[in-house]
């Protein structure tokens, strides 16, 4: 049975105060949700606050990227086991934005979940393609290529922790949403494919989460579809109401 995780990206949204606010007024809104993992990831210098804010609650926090080292002369990057500190139980490795303005490649994405899972972490790793990549029919062969090098030489176990994101570039904050259909013949895809990589069982356990443009009127459809165990909301998940509405998409 594969829990289902609405994930928040707030990307770089919200001070330190606003956060922690921000989880004091969803806090009681949520409470009673048992069946859906509710992860935020802030920003870097709101996660500790955040962590303390969301203490005796179901929400868990997710760190948005990290560099793939321990520590050392790495200016300006987090490592791992800073954001263990932190209180983090997720991290997100390789959005779209990472791949698009700071050159992240499948081989860095691979590097990172490979330390993710060393330090703890569990790993949430986008893929997906551009609208270019979608015209041109190729959008297959692209989400192929970036699952069989980011995802690489998982264990057994991790195999069976790591969540998935597929994030059509296109449809990222602008508003476009993926069909539900569209969504879910890719997120077939994806399972499929995992399968194949790692086991029928892996393959059936796996989280693949969608992300592009959830909101409240449309998460019930998506949710709905076979191979869809989720969201990685940006824009509806910086708002209480409608990120309590994702959360509650069922009722
Ligand atoms: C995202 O940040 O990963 C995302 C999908 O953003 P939005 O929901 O705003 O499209």
């Amino acid at each position: 049975m594969r829990k289902p995780i609405m994930a928040g990206n707030w990307k770089m949204h919200k001070t330190v105060g606003e956060s922690v606010d921000f989880v004091k007024n969803l806090k009681g809104n949520i409470s009673d949700v048992k069946d859906c993992e509710i992860v935020i990831c802030p920003v870097f210098t709101a996660l500790n606050s955040v962590k303390e804010a969301a203490q005796g609650t179901n929400i868990s926090i997710g760190a948005q990227n990290m560099h793939w080292e321990e520590k050392g002369a790495f200016t300006g990057e987090i490592s791992p086991k800073m954001l263990i500190d932190a209180g983090c139980k997720y991290v997100i490795i390789g959005h779209s934005e990472r791949r698009q303005y700071f050159g992240e490649t499948n081989q860095t994405v691979n590097k990172k979940m490979v330390s993710a899972f060393k330090f703890r972490l569990i790993p949430i790793v986008c893929v997906g393609e551009t609208l270019e990549e979608r015209e041109k029919n190729i959008t297959f062969d692209v989400l192929g290529k970036q699952i069989k090098e980011g995802l690489a030489g998982l264990t057994g176990s991790q195999s069976s922790e790591v969540v998935i994101a597929y994030e059509p570039v296109w449809a990222i904050g602008t508003g476009k949403t993926a069909t539900p259909a569209q969504a879910q013949e890719v997120h077939q895809f994806v399972r499929k494919l995992f399968s194949e990589m790692y086991g029928k069982d892996a393959g059936a356990n796996v989280r693949i989460l969608y992300g592009g443009s959830v909101k409240p009127d449309n998460v019930s459809e998506l949710m709905k579809q076979t191979d869809i165990d989720g969201g990685l909301v940006g824009g509806a998940a910086l708002e209480v109401d409608s990120y309590t509405k994702l959360i509650k998409y069922q009722g």
